[in-house]
Formats: structure tokens, sequence, C-alpha cells
């Protein structure tokens, strides 16, 4: 049999693929807006000047509508789907039904193991806007990890800190990062949360510094059920072909896995933050 092959479909074949790479940074589930950074957090001490932001989406897990201004975005979050072991955004936290939380829920019906059920649970996250170096990051984090002992403090405190978002009166938040061991795995942990007086921030941001909304890859129900199946399919991003550099539309980079996590409990203690 002649080897014949079809230059005109390997070489566009080839091309998509080295432009799904080139414009997805090798993830899929997260994308910021073009020169905004990530911001990490630091073993110890830690001072985060917290930005609101304008919530955009039609859907907000903490039922925040659209237009109004808000601390921070959950999502959760697959990791390790498909052969290619893509992170992606679980559908609920657009509201909708979710293909791998559905076929966890099926294989927990037939009494699939223990691990097999870990791997598709969702992880808790959030995204939040702080102020860095006279610019707005986002920070990306574990709910258990951070947000818990975040709200476990604003919670308690009964003052103006539950506020420690705004933009005039806000205030310095002071985390204490802990190095935590669980199951053979580092990460951090938030250990202790202090709030500090901070000054006006109005005259450096607003709130519509970063739509965090924006910055969560949505699938469609079709292409997660594809990648869960590690099926050859049309890639996640829908790309205009016309729009060949849409490396210059956004950008989207996978941190490196500081915060290789525990296991995580379903999210039932969690407190709604006052507003
Ligand atoms: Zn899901």
């Amino acid at each position: 049999m002649s080897k014949r092959i079809d230059r005109q479909k390997m070489r566009e074949r080839m091309r998509k693929r080295a432009d799904e790479r080139r414009s997805s940074g090798g993830t899929y589930h997260i994308q910021l807006p073009d020169g905004v950074e990530f911001m990490s957090l630091d073993e110890g001490r830690n001072f985060l000047d917290f930005l609101p932001y304008e919530v955009t989406g039609k859907y907000h897990p903490d039922e925040i509508p659209a237009g109004e201004l808000w601390v921070r975005r959950p999502y959760r979050m697959h990791r390790n789907i498909g052969p290619e072991n893509r992170r992606i955004i679980c559908l609920t936290s657009f509201g909708k039904s979710c293909p791998v939380c559905e076929e966890r829920a099926k294989l927990t019906a037939e009494g699939a193991d223990k691990s097999i059920l870990g791997a598709l649970r969702p992880q808790e996250r959030e995204l939040y806007v702080v102020a860095d170096k006279g610019s707005a990051k986002v920070l990306d984090t574990s709910y258990y990890n951070f947000g818990a002992k975040l709200d476990e403090e604003v919670s308690y405190r009964d003052d103006d800190t539950a506020l420690f978002w705004d933009l005039e009166e806000g205030f310095t938040v002071e985390i204490r990062m802990s190095e935590e061991k669980f199951a053979g795995k580092t990460y951090l942990e938030a250990t202790r949360v202090d709030f500090e007086e901070r000054k006006d921030l109005s005259d450096k941001f607003s709130e519509s510094e970063i739509k965090l909304d924006d910055c969560l890859v949505e699938l469609t129900a079709e292409q997660v059920q594809a990648l869960l199946h590690g099926m050859d399919t049309p890639p996640p991003f829908e790309m205009d072909e016309e729009d060949d550099d849409s490396e210059s539309r956004s950008r989207s980079r996978e941190r490196d896995d500081e915060d290789e996590e525990q296991e995580e409990e379903p999210r039932t203690t969690r407190r709604r933050r006052r507003r």
C-alpha cells in the first residue's frame, strides 16, 4: 500500500494544533486578559489589597446579579480529564449540568472505586482581583486552603473589615500561608488572617480592572464529553478562521501546581460573606 498522504489535510491539522497550543498555553480553563498576570502567594506573610470586580456573568455561585460588585468568583475545576490530563471548569460553575459530574454520579451509583470517584470530583476554587505594585492581578486559589479561612475571619468579626475589598474604605489583608502536608503532598494553607488600615485606592484602581467571570473558560457539554472520553474532536476554543493571531486576544497560563491540595470535602460549611 502506498503511503500517500493528504498533505493539505496534514498541513491544516498541524496548523490547527499549533494554533491551539500557542493560544492556550497548554491550559484550557483560565484565560487572563492581555497583560494581566497571576498573583502568587508565598509561605509566611502576604499583604493583599483585594479589589472589587463587576459581575458580568448571568450565573454567579454566590448569587450576585450581573452589574453588581463582588469580591470573588467561585468556580469548580476538574483536573486530569481525558488522556491529556486537562483541567477544565466544571459546568456547574456556570449553572449548567456537567458531564463529568454526571459521570461521577453514575459511577458512584455503580459502586466504583474510590480513587476513580476522587479523580472526577471537582475542586472548589476562587478567583480574586488583587492590587500588586500598582497593577491588578488575578489570584487563583483553593477555597479550602484560602477562602475558607478568610470567610471564617470575616464571619467571626462584626466590624467594617467585612468590606475589606472596598476601594475606598477597604483593608489590607495580612494572610499567613503555612506549609501543610497531606497524603504525601505539600501545599500552602492560610492559617491566620489579620486586617490593617490602608489608603483609599480609588485614585489608582477602578472597580472594572478585570472581569473575573470572563476569565473562566466555558466549554460546551459536547466538548467536555469529548475530552472526558478522549475523542479526537474540535478544539475547546472555537477559533475564528480569520483571526489567526488569537494569541494577541488573550493569554492563558498554567501556574505551577503549588496548590496540590488535600482531598476536599463537599462545600457544606461555606458561609456567605456579608456585603
Ligand atoms: Zn463537574
